[in-house]
C-alpha cells in the first residue's frame, strides 16, 4: 500500500500521519509538504518526505503513482483560488491513476467563499473519474477552544452564533476518520458527512467553561458585523474575520448542527465530547 498525505506539516496532516502510523508501516506513507524545514519531525518517524506546492502544479509531476491512496488536505490560503490549487493535485492524481483520492471538504449545503471552493473541488473530483472519498468535515472543537484565553481575559465568550447549535468534533477525530478511509477498504466513491455525535450551543459551551475554570464566563451573542470587527481589531487579517463570522452565521442558521454518525462509525468509537476539548485547552 502507498498512502500520500498532502498538507502533512499542518495540524490535521500531522494527526493523520500519527493515526496512520498506528496501523500502517512508515515505509508505506509519504508526507507531502511545501516547506521541508517544517517536516524534520515527520522524517524522523520514517515516513517518506516529498516537497510540492499547490500553487505550482508542476511540483506534483511524477509525485503520485498508479494505485496510490491520496489525501488532499484543503489549502489554508484564503486569499488564493483554492479550487485551482486543489485542481493541481487532482490533475496529477488523475494522470497517475491513483486508487483513491480523499479530500477534506466541508459539511452541509451552505454557500460562501470558503464553501464554494470546496464545492467546486468536489465537482472537479467527481468529474475526474478518479475513485474518491469526500470527507466533509464539520467545525473543529479547536476552532472554539482557541477562544478560551480571550473569553477568560474578557469575562465573556463572544461569538455571533445566536442560539445555534454546532456538532463540532476534535481535529484528531477527523484525522482518525481520514486515516481509516486511507488504510481501509471499500471507500471508493463515498461521501461522509463528518461531525460530532452531539450538537451543542454556545450558551452550553460557556456554562461548561465556567464550570471547569471556576470563573463566570457567560456567552455574549453579537452580530456578525460586530464579531468580524472584534476579530479585525484583535489583529486577524482579512478575509479571516469575515470567514469566521460566516461560520457563525451558518451555526445560527442550524446548518452545522447535523449529526449523521458517519464520524463515529468510521473511527469505531464515540466522538470526543466538547467538554474534553475544553479540559484539554484549559490544561494546555
Ligand atoms: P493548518 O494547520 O493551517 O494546515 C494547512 C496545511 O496546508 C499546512 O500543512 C500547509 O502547509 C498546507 N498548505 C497550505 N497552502 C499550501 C500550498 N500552497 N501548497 C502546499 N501545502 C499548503 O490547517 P489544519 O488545521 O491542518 O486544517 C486543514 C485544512 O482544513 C485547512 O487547510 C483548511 O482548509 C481546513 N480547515 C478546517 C477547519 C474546520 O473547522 N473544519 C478549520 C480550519 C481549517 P504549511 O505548513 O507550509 O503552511
Amino acid at each position: 500500500m502507498s498512502i500520500i498525505v498532502t498538507g502533512a506539516s499542518g495540524q490535521l496532516g500531522r494527526l493523520v500521519i500519527d493515526q496512520l502510523l498506528a496501523t500502517v508501516p512508515a515505509s508505506e506513507v509519504t508526507a507531502v509538504v511545501r516547506d521541508p524545514g517544517k517536516a524534520s519531525g515527520l522524517a524522523a518517524r520514517g515516513v517518506t518526505l516529498a516537497v510540492a506546492d499547490y500553487n505550482s502544479p508542476e511540483s506534483f509531476d511524477g509525485l503520485l503513482q498508479a494505485g496510490d491512496r491520496v489525501l488532499l488536505i484543503s489549502g489554508s490560503e484564503m486569499h488564493r483560488d483554492r479550487a485551482a490549487q486543489h485542481q493541481a493535485v487532482l490533475g496529477a492524481a488523475a494522470k497517475a491513476g491513483v486508487a483513491l483520492f480523499a479530500y477534506t471538504s466541508i459539511i452541509g449545503s451552505q454557500t460562501g467563499p470558503v464553501t464554494d471552493d470546496h464545492r467546486a473541488t468536489e465537482d472537479a473530483i467527481r468529474a475526474s473519474g478518479v475513485p474518491y472519498s469526500l470527507l466533509r468535515n464539520n467545525l473543529y472543537h479547536e476552532m472554539v477552544t482557541m477562544n478560551i484565553p480571550a473569553a477568560l481575559q474578557h469575562g465573556a465568550l463572544v461569538r455571533a452564533a445566536g442560539d445555534g447549535r454546532v456538532a463540532s468534533a476534535a481535529r484528531a477525530d477527523y484525522a482518525a476518520a481520514a486515516a481509516a478511509v486511507l488504510s481501509g477498504d471499500g471507500h471508493e466513491d463515498t461521501v461522509y458527512e463528518l461531525s460530532g455525535d452531539t450538537a451543542w450551543s454556545f450558551a452550553e459551551f460557556a456554562a461548561e467553561l465556567s464550570k471547569q475554570s471556576g470563573r463566570q464566563v457567560p456567552y455574549r451573542a453579537v452580530t456578525g458585523e460586530e464579531y468580524a470587527a472584534i476579530l479585525s481589531a484583535a489583529g486577524l487579517p482579512d478575509p479571516i474575520p469575515h470567514v469566521l463570522a460566516g461560520f457563525d452565521a451558518s451555526i445560527t442558521a442550524g446548518e452545522l448542527a447535523v449529526t449523521t454518525g458517519d464520524l463515529s462509525r468510521l473511527v469505531g468509537r464515540p466522538t470526543t465530547p466538547v467538554a474534553d476539548a475544553i479540559a484539554a485547552a484549559l490544561a494546555g
